[in-house]
């Protein structure tokens, strides 16, 4: 078995299909190792494990809506794809969602999955409630109030099995996607916040080659027309895709056209492939304050890796207060990069950009490709201390732990 991009293959002894809660309880339950896969979109080995690996995709999707709290419950196997249509039927939007919608909704929140908008916060940030089926195969409630919840959100799979969720909603709304191309990455530098604050959701995408950045999404609640130019750069005259050489019409509606804003604010739609597909990604935060250095930073380095590169995208995230969440405390900049599935460029590529951020105290994506190592990443979690409290209480043998976890967060204890 492998991940989506093919770059893992999971040393799992077995594999679970759960069709019930009770099931569920039963695989935890005599396991001696395991973890949770979801739909397997990570690029390393996080959901791993060389004991049982546990997909809930069989499991009765559940999608019910509760109107008077403005809510959703929802499965622990459910994809965006699942729920979002559901939800608009009901009137209602989610406040945020990443590039595709392939992926699961317990998968995105415990790994800090996030989109673009600098009021938008973390995926995992919309959590009001979640069940987990612990160690023992019991199952134990977390709420927002409750003492441990913002430690139980984004949890690396090291707590349990999420077995249900449920999310904030807000009420449906519109929006249109606008691409613009050929942005100077000195407007970049000296407008920075201006450009990422223009609407509702901005990305930047870039190949890092030359002087400019290559396309400016931007996704706005209301009206369509495109002005025919932002600081330099021009409103696009086709559909365009991320990666300039693919097929625009691959992507959600563009040129201004509005719609239901699942229908836009992923970059790739419901039942479409995701980006290249054979490819691997990485990404690093920095503090919004930092942006321009780290955006400076990169660039100056560009020459080292964007050979190895299909493309760059540059978003914003809303600060939360969920202990592992790469936004934890800080509104944040995320410097993405997917590229070729050519494993030593990539992995030259990756030490480049993590040497030129390094001064910035960079935190990377869970579930992407790094080379930090664990002790330059624990001190950029505060909470770290409580999170492996909550998961020795949940946990107390490891039984969800993996190599990877345990190296990063539990090693020296
Ligand atoms: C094409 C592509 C585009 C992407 N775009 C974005 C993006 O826009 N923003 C972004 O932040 N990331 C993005 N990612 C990364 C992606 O969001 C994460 O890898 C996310 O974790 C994928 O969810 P999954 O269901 O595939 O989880 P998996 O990769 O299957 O698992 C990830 C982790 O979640 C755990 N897990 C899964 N289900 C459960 C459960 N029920 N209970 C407990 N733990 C569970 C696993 O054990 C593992 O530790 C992208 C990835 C790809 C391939």
């Amino acid at each position: 078995m492998r991940n989506w991009a093919g770059n893992i293959i999971f040393s799992a002894a077995s594999v679970e299909r759960p069709t019930s809660i009770e099931q569920l309880q039963d695989v935890v339950r005599r396991a001696q190792r395991v973890r949770a896969l979801g739909s397997g979109h990570s690029f390393n080995r996080l959901a791993d494990t060389d004991g049982t690996l546990v997909s809930l995709a069989d499991m009765p999707r559940i999608v019910e809506v509760d109107s008077a709290a403005h809510q959703v419950r929802i499965d622990g196997g459910a994809t965006y794809t699942d729920i979002v249509g559901a939800l608009h039927e009901a009137g209602y939007g989610l406040g945020n969602v990443a590039s595709l919608p392939h992926i699961t909704v317990a998968g995105a929140v415990t790994t800090a999955t996030h989109g673009s908008g600098d009021t938008n916060r973390n995926l995992a940030a919309a959590v009001a409630a979640l069940k987990i089926v612990t160690a023992s195969g019991e199952i134990v409630s977390f709420q927002r109030g409750d003492a441990d919840f913002e430690g139980a959100v984004v949890n690396l799979g090291a707590l349990g099995i999420i077995s249900e969720l449920t999310l904030d909603l807000i009420p449906g709304y519109e929006i249109a996607q606008n691409v613009y191309v050929g942005l100077p990455v000195t407007n970049v530098l000296d407008h920075f916040d201006a450009l990422m604050s223009r609407a509702y959701s901005v990305s930047l995408f870039t190949r890092w080659q030359g002087k400019a950045v290559d396309q400016l999404w931007v996704k706005s609640i209301a009206g369509g027309d495109p002005v025919p130019e932002i600081l330099g750069a021009r409103a696009a005259d086709r559909a365009y895709h991320p990666i300039p050489d693919y097929d625009g019409n691959d992507c959600t509606p563009q040129m201004g056209v509005a719609g239901p804003w699942h229908e836009r604010l992923f970059h790739f739609p419901v039942g479409h492939k995701a980006s290249a597909g054979a490819e691997v990604q990485s990404e690093h935060f920095v503090r919004r304050a930092d942006a321009a250095a780290a955006f400076a930073a990169i660039h100056k380095v560009q020459d080292q890796f964007s050979s190895a590169l299909f493309v760059s995208e540059v978003r914003s995230v809303a600060a939360d207060d969920l202990w592992l969440s790469t936004a934890y405390g800080q509104e944040t900049i995320g410097f993405h990069f997917t590229w070729k599935p050519d494993w030593e460029p990539t992995l030259a590529g990756v030490k480049v950009v993590e040497a030129a951020l390094a001064p910035l105290s960079p935190r990377p994506h869970w579930a992407k490709v790094f080379t930090l190592r664990p002790e330059v990443i624990r001190p950029l979690y505060p909470r770290l201390e409580d999170f492996r409290a909550l998961a020795q209480r949940l946990d107390p043998d490891g039984k969800f732990r993996n190599q990877m976890v345990e190296k990063l967060i539990f090693a020296d204890r």
